[in-house]
């Protein structure tokens, strides 16, 4: 139970790595996750699964990330439930196969408030419920395409995980002083709705197979729980092997 009586706010928990993490967190005790995602008809059946399944509390409230007023009602919604936030989860994120020539400003700038400055904006307002407990768990979903940058999937993509690992640094020192990690993961290929249409060859990964969610949940699991307690501005990579860092 490494969970056990967390609180914790989860974006992009309504499906695909987000929601398998949230199911994890509940495995392992926590008292309640707030699940953060635009799609409300799905976040709520997750929500509703994973807390007959488990016993814990789990709500969701929609909200579209790259609104901050939309962020700022997450914790207004949140504060109605629990005064106090143990874990955030930055899951939520877009990412397309666009070739560099087709990429627009509008599809740039959507990419970068919903992948980069949604976490920011998150993290930003978690600090402020964290800082008085002096505690927090602090987690960001970045991508393999940060580190190696992209080609297949869009440019504006690999860069906006690139932005998540940098953020993650620079969250994690302003928290380290009140005993807050941050830190970050970066998948390789995940079986998603996400990843449906990439088609790539899981012989190209030395693990010879594409990840699963729950793989993913585990890694995040550390990072969101005491067993990474000495661990901040971290990366963990669960990527089958294919990039080495
Ligand atoms: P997914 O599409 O299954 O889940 C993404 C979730 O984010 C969805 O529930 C969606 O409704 C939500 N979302 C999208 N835009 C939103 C918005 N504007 N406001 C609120 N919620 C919004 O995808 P996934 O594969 O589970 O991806 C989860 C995270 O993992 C993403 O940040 C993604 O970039 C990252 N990632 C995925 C892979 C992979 O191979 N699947 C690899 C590396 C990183």
């Amino acid at each position: 139970m490494l969970l056990k009586g967390k609180n914790i706010i989860a974006t992009g928990g309504a499906s695909g790595i987000g929601a398998a993490c949230v199911k994890r967190f509940a495995e392992e005790g926590a008292d309640f996750i707030l699940i953060v995602d635009i799609n409300l008809d799905m976040a709520k059946k997750v929500a509703a699964e994973i807390a007959e399944a488990t016993g814990a509390q789990v709500e969701a409230v929609r909200a579209d990330i790259t609104s901050e007023e939309d962020i700022k009602n997450v914790f207004t919604v949140f504060k109605q439930y629990r005064d106090r936030l143990d874990v955030l989860l930055n899951c939520a994120g877009i990412g397309l196969i666009k070739p560099m020539e087709e990429i627009t400003c509008d599809h740039w700038d959507r990419t970068m408030n919903i992948n980069v400055r949604s976490v920011f904006l998150f993290s930003r307002e978690a600090l402020k419920m964290m800082i008085p407990n002096n505690y927090g768990r602090i987690v960001n979903m970045s991508s393999q395409a940060g580190k190696s940058g992209g080609i297949m999937i869009g440019m504006d993509y690999a860069i906006s995980k690139a932005g998540v690992l940098n953020l993650t640094k620079s969250f994690a020192k302003k928290a380290a002083p009140h005993n807050i990690t941050v830190n970050s993961v970066a998948p390789g290929l995940i079986a998603t709705a996400m990843t449906t249409t990439f088609g790539y060859d899981p012989e190209t990964v030395p693990l010879k197979r594409i990840g699963t969610p729950e793989e993913v949940a585990d890694a995040v699991l550390f990072v969101a729980s005491d067993l990474s307690r000495y661990v901040t501005g971290s990366c963990i990579d669960v990527n089958g092997g294919i990039l080495m860092s």
